[in-house]
């Protein structure tokens, strides 16, 4: 089965993205999404994250967010450490959930594709872009965040001139206009590889 990464920097748009691949009954994998589910469900990864943030690490056995974005935000170590503890966990449970998918293609939306040089786990990778602008104007109306640390996050990502050009597809997504085209386009070029390679 073709794995194809969906990357992009911070607000660009990746799971608006993914959402729509998926109305194409195209497995979606949002690993980020499975990362802060298995953070409350595994009973393993709570013990590791209480191991290195102390108890405050959960509040009511649900994961305190604010906390951990907190240390992250002041020790990039805190951020590297938690991805060692969480990734592999991620990584097993995508093998796993891979194989229950009958699709031509899969989708797996990750964040950090290009940054922790994981092009190779990819057969396709699709990058979706956007104004800078845009992308702080998005996060700052989802969620509670500052624009120090939204900016804090962009300039830890690759940027998009970069990451346009290490990829297989790039979707613009400066408005919804042209979205639904776009990857409807993407869509039958993957279907067209699907085949050339079965062949
Ligand atoms: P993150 O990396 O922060 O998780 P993301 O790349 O997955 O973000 P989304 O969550 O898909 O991005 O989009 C960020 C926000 O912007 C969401 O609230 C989404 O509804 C909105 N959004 C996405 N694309 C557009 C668009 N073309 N026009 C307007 N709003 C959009």
């Amino acid at each position: 089965m073709i794995i194809v990464g969906l990357t992009g920097g911070i607000g660009s748009g990746k799971t608006t993205v993914a959402k729509l691949f998926g109305n194409y009954s195209i497995p979606v994998y949002i690993a980020d999404a499975e990362a802060k589910r298995l953070m409350n469900s595994s009973e393993q990864i709570k013990q590791e994250l209480i191991e290195l943030f102390g108890n405050n690490a959960y509040l009511n056995d649900e994961l305190n967010k604010p906390f951990i974005a907190d240390k992250i935000f002041n020790d990039k170590a805190y951020l590297d450490n938690m991805n060692a503890i969480i990734h592999p966990k991620v990584k097993i449970h995508f093998e796993q959930w891979i194989k229950e998918q009958n699709s031509p293609y899969v989708i797996k939306e990750v964040a950090i594709i290009f940054e922790h040089q994981q092009q190779s786990k990819y057969d396709l990778i699709i990058t979706v872009i956007a104004d800078k602008e845009k992308r702080l104007e998005r996060v700052l109306s989802r969620d509670k965040t500052t624009p120090e640390k939204v900016f804090a996050i962009m300039s830890n990502q690759i940027d998009d001139i970069e990451k346009a050009q290490l990829s297989d597809f790039v979707i613009l997504n400066n408005d919804m206009g042209t979205l639904e085209n776009q990857i409807h386009k993407i869509h039958k070029s993957i279907l067209q590889q699907c085949r050339n390679t079965s062949n």
